[in-house]
C-alpha cells in the first residue's frame, strides 16, 4: 500500500526527521487560507497522486493553466491559484500512463532555497533479507536513469538486522552523497531516523527524491514516496488510516477485499490460478504461445466456490479479457470442488467467452467429470501446454 507525499512526510516528521511546514488542501476556496497558515514568502504547490514525475507532468486541462504538477509560487495569491487551477484536473506523468490521474488533493508547502539535489531511498533487498540504502549525488532525476547510464554514480549500503543502523552505515552515505562538515553531521542523524522509521512501520519502499543541501547547509527531505508491506498493515492502524482508496484500481480493490491477489496488466486472456508460482508460470506459456494475459489473479490455496465466482467477476470486468484460462492444482484443495466452484460460478455470471481449464492434483478425474457433464461449454485441457495452446487459439479465432 502506498501513501501520499504529504503523508509520507507527516510519517517522517513524526520520527524527527527534517521536513518544510506544509498544509493539505482539499477544496479550491480553502487554498488561500490554508497557504497564510505558512510564513512564505516562496511556496511550492504540489498535486498529491500516487505517482511520481509530477513536477515534469503536463495538465490535460487548459483550465489547469501553466506547468506541471509541482510548481513555485512567489506569493500567496499565485500559491492559491496554483491550487485552485490543479484541483480536480488530471495529470498526466511518467508514471501514471497516458488516462493521467485526477488530483483531488494539493500539498502548498514553505518554498526552500536548493544547493543541490540528492537521492536517497530504502528498500528490502531481498536476497541479503537486509534493508538497503540506496544513495546518489543524482538527484532529482529518474534513477533508472542514472543506474543505467552511470552506474557508479548509485552507492548502496546494506544494514544487517543484528547490528542495526551504526554510524558508519551513515558515515558512508554521507560520503556516497558527498557532504561534508555540518551537513554530513545532519546526514549522520537522518540515517539512523529513517532506519528506524523504515523498520518499525513496515515499509518496503522509501524513496526521497530530492532530498536537498538547503543554500543554508541544512538537509532537509524535499520528496518522500512510501510504499508498506500489506501483510503487515494489521498492526499499523495509523497508516491504514491513510489509505486513499480513489487511487487504487477499482478491480484491484476489489480483489484485495475478497482476498484475492489480482493485478491487472495489458493482454486479453484473463487468468484464474492458485498459486503465484502457479500464476507466473501461467503468464510465460501464455506469451510464449503468442497471446497476452490480461491478469495476473491468485485465488490462493484455499478458494472456495465463493472466492472463484468473486474471482470470475473481477476478471470479466476487465474488457478487455477475450478468454479465460483456469489452471488449478489441487492439493489442499480437491479438484472436484474446484470444479463445483468453476461450474457454478460460471452459471451465475453467465459466461460467454471460451473457457479452458486445466485441473491437476488430488481428485482429478471426478473434476473433469463435473466439469463434462455441466452442459457449459468447457473446454478441458490436460497439461499447462495443452491448456495456453486451446486458450491462445480461441481468442485468436483459430481454435
Ligand atoms: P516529482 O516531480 O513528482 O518527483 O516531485 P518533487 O517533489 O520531486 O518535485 C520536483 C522538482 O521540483 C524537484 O526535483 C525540485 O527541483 C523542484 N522543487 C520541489 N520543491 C521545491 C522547493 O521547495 N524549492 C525549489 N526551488 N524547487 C523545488
Ligand atoms: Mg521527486
Amino acid at each position: 500500500m502506498n501513501i501520499h507525499e504529504y503523508q509520507a512526510k507527516q510519517v517522517l516528521k513524526s520520527f524527527g526527521a527534517p521536513i518544510s511546514d506544509g498544509r493539505v488542501v482539499l477544496k479550491a476556496d480553502e487554498a488561500a487560507a490554508k497557504a497564510k497558515e505558512l510564513p512564505g514568502p516562496v511556496y511550492v504547490v504540489k498535486a498529491q497522486i500516487h505517482a511520481g514525475g509530477r513536477g515534469k507532468g503536463k495538465f490535460k486541462e487548459e483550465s489547469a493553466g501553466e506547468g506541471g504538477g509541482v510548481r513555485l509560487a512567489k506569493s500567496l495569491e499565485e500559491a492559491a491559484q496554483f491550487a485552485e487551477e490543479m484541483l480536480g484536473a488530471t495529470l498526466v506523468t511518467k508514471q501514471t500512463g497516458a488516462a493521467g490521474k485526477q488530483v483531488n488533493r494539493i500539498y502548498i508547502e514553505n518554498g526552500s532555497d536548493i544547493e543541490t539535489e540528492l537521492y536517497l531511498s530504502a528498500l528490502v533487498d531481498r536476497g541479503t533479507g537486509q534493508v538497503a540504502f540506496i544513495a546518489s549525488t543524482e538527484g532529482g532525476m529518474n534513477i533508472e536513469e542514472v543506474a543505467e547510464e552511470t552506474p557508479e554514480k548509485i552507492v548502496t549500503v546494506r544494514i544487517d538486522p543484528a547490528t542495526g543502523c551504526m554510524p558508519h552505515h551513515a558515515r558512508r552515505i554521507a560520503q556516497a552523497l558527498g557532504l561534508k562538515g555540518a551537513t554530513a553531521k545532519q546526514c549522520g542523524k537522518l540515517i539512523p531516523t529513517l532506519y528506524k522509521a523504515f523498520v518499525e512501520k513496515d515499509m518496503s519502499l522509501l524513496e526521497i527524491n530530492p532530498l536537498i543541501v538547503a543554500k543554508s547547509g541544512d538537509l532537509l527531505v524535499l520528496d518522500a514516496k512510501m510504499g508498506f508491506d500489506p501483510n503487515a498493515l494489521f498492526r499499523h492502524e495509523d497508516i491504514l488510516k491513510l489509505r486513499d482508496e480513489t487511487e487504487e484500481d477499482p478491480a484491484e480493490l476489489e480483489a484485495s477485499k475478497h482476498d484475492l491477489s489480482y493485478v491487472k496488466l495489458d493482454g486479453n486472456i484473463g487468468c484464474m490460478v492458485n498459486g503465484a508460482g502457479l500464476a507466473m508460470s501461467t503468464m510465460d506459456i501464455i506469451k510464449h504461445y503468442g497471446a497476452e494475459p490480461a491478469n495476473f489473479l491468485d485465488v490462493g490455496g484455499g478458494a472456495t466456490k465463493e472466492k472463484v465466482t468473486e474471482a470470475f467477476k473481477i476478471i470479466l470486468s476487465d474488457p478487455a479479457v477475450e478468454g479465460i484460462l483456469v489452471n488449478i492444482f489441487g492439493g489442499i484443495m480437491k479438484c472436484d470442488i474446484i470444479a463445483e466452484g468453476v461450474v457454478a460460478a460460471a452459471r451465475e455470471v453467465k459466461l460467454e467467452d471460451p473457457l479452458v481449464v486445466r485441473l491437476e492434483g488430488t481428485n482429478v478425474e471426478k473434476g473433469k467429470e463435473i466439469l463434462a457433464n455441466s452442459g457449459l461449454a468447457i473446454t478441458p485441457a490436460d497439461d499447462l501446454e495443452d491448456a495456453a495452446q486451446k486458450v491462445v487459439a480461441a481468442v485468436k479465432g483459430t481454435a
